[in-house]
């Protein structure tokens, strides 16, 4: 991989630090691209795995991270964390975060990823109610389930792994599924299979 010995282009500015933004930044060293690179992040944690989050319970965020700080700083990517970008402004090549410090790019990269769905029911301000995306969600919602009864809505892949991963912790597991089995979208065979072992 490239390092960065360009010093004296403006940056190419990457905005978010998932995968996709992270792919984006080693592939562009791997591909012998020599200028600095800056990924902005509203996160206050190096790039790490989300995927993780649903499949093992862990307080250790050294366990989700894909790279150390020292594979960040040998290929010049500045990683500025706790940091949301609040405004892009194309013609001026310009992108504006909250703490007030405009930056001029060369390029920009949108790699921001998306958003959970917020339930807007009567009631969903309860306490109690938790959501997981990200890794702070993970630490309150495994504090939090040990010797519950626990309702996950949802039965995709997520409510499933959750499912699996709470089941020795929680008292009791209930999963709420719209169609007659989990996983609709691969057909009925899997999903009546599934409701078998559960
Ligand atoms: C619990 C869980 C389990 C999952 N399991 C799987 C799985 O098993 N298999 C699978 O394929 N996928 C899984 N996914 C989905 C997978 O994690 C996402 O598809 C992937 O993270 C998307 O990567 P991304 O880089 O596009 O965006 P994200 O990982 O969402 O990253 C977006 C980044 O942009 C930053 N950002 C957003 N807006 C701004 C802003 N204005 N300023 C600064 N920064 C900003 C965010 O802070 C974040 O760092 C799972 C997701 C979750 C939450």
């Amino acid at each position: 991989m490239t390092r960065c010995t360009d010093l004296l282009d403006e940056p190419t500015v990457i905005i978010g630090s998932g995968p996709a933004a992270l792919t984006c930044a080693e592939t562009l060293r791997k591909e012998g691209y020599k200028s600095h690179i800056i990924m902005i992040t509203k996160d206050d944690t190096l790039p790490y795995d989300r995927k993780k989050l649903s499949k093992k319970m862990t307080h250790d965020i050294n366990e989700y991270i894909f790279r150390q700080e020292t594979f960040f700083e040998k290929y010049g990517i500045k990683v500025w964390l706790n940091t949301t970008v609040t405004k892009i402004d194309v013609e001026k090549k310009t992108v504006y975060c909250n703490d007030g410090k405009p930056i001029t790019y060369s390029n920009l990269v949108l790699a921001m990823g998306s958003t959970n769905k917020i339930f807007k029911l009567p009631g969903s301000n309860l306490e109690g109610i938790y959501y997981l995306r990200d890794y702070h969600d993970a630490e309150v919602l495994y504090s939090q389930i040990k010797r519950k009864h626990v309702t996950i809505v949802g039965s995709g892949f997520e409510g499933l792994e959750i499912c699996s991963t709470i089941d020795d912790i929680a008292s009791s597991v209930t999963l709420l599924a719209r169609s007659s089995h989990p996983l609709k979208y691969l057909g009925a065979g899997l999903g009546k299979e599934i409701n078998q072992v559960l």
